[in-house]
């Protein structure tokens, strides 16, 4: 369980979101590009009921991109509209489109019916980090301060315009992740997405390393310049113990823990993702 996360949270916070549910035409559910699996929570599947439903994997600049290109297949062969977004540094021209093609029917019924001026109406939601405030600046195109930006905070419906004739809820929805799987617990650590303190440096770095090797093998031994005999002979946690002998830090296992980590985060071994489709997860 993510600490910051109770019960009592849990459930205001869903109720939250799906009392505005009630008021959007489409729902823009955002999370990390490098974990599109790990970054959702399965509740919004839930209640979003028949409710039109886009997935923005945002901070599309740090993730693998052909295995974005993947997701966004995954996603469609699941009957689900995708888009991968870089809201931190592009514009989002392309997701006013796809808002419209995915509500074509109903601004069609607008135009049949000769409603002027309809409004279309859309909310963020995701887990905290993935980038829901970013987002909502960059479609309002100025900074507005994102208040509510906690789980549980009631507050009055407000809507601000943005650049693209749609009206967005001005406070996102947030859910919580879901960490049953511990492998969902160390990518959500690894990304930065939960805070640090809640898992070991040790253990985080240890997956990280074992994910570089099973995944991303000749980038990790470029980067950290080793051969072979590095990788075949030792358990991870002996190539991080050698690590922190090469990284200069003696003993300081935790350090060099650290440094893995941010190098993970600092795109030091290029764009990740760590969420591969049709990976098995359940239990
Ligand atoms: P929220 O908690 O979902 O509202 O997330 P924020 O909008 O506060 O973003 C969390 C962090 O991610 C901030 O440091 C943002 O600058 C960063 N961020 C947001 N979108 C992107 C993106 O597309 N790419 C990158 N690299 N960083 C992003």
């Amino acid at each position: 369980m993510v600490l910051q996360w109770y019960p009592g949270h849990m459930n205001k916070a869903k109720n939250q979101v799906q009392e505005r549910l009630k008021v959007v035409d489409i729902v823009l559910e955002i999370v990390d590009a490098r974990l599109p699996y790990s970054s959702r929570n399965p509740i919004l599947e839930q209640i979003i009921n028949q409710k039109k439903h886009i997935i923005i994997l945002n901070k599309a600049d740090l993730a693998d991109p052909k295995l974005t290109n993947d997701w966004i297949l995954n996603y469609k062969q699941e009957g689900t509209a995708s888009i991968e977004s870089d809201a931190k540094h592009n514009k989002l021209a392309k997701l006013n489109s796809l808002i419209r093609s995915e509500l074509a029917d109903k601004i069609d019924k607008y135009e049949r019916n000769g409603v002027k001026n309809y409004q279309i109406k859309a909310m963020c939601v995701g887990i905290p980090n993935v980038g829901k405030s970013t987002i909502l600046n960059k479609m309002v195109g100025k900074n507005v301060a994102v208040t509510g930006n906690k789980p549980g905070v009631t507050k009055n419906q407000n809507w601000l315009k943005t650049n693209y004739g749609i009206d967005l809820l001005d406070t996102p929805g947030i859910l919580w992740p879901k960490i049953t799987d511990p492998k969902v617990g160390m990518k959500l650590a690894l990304s930065g997405a939960i805070k640090d303190k809640i898992y070991p440096p040790d253990d985080v770095a240890i997956f990280a390393l074992n994910f570089l090797q099973t995944n991303y093998l000749d980038r990790i031994m470029s980067v950290y310049d080793l051969d072979k005999s590095d990788v075949n002979n030792h358990t991870t946690a002996e190539l991080l113990m050698n690590l922190t002998k090469k990284f200069g830090y003696k003993e300081d296992y935790d350090r060099a823990a650290r440094r893995v980590i941010m190098d993970v985060r600092n795109l030091k071994f290029g764009r990740i993702t760590f969420d591969i489709p049709g990976e098995f997860y359940e239990e």
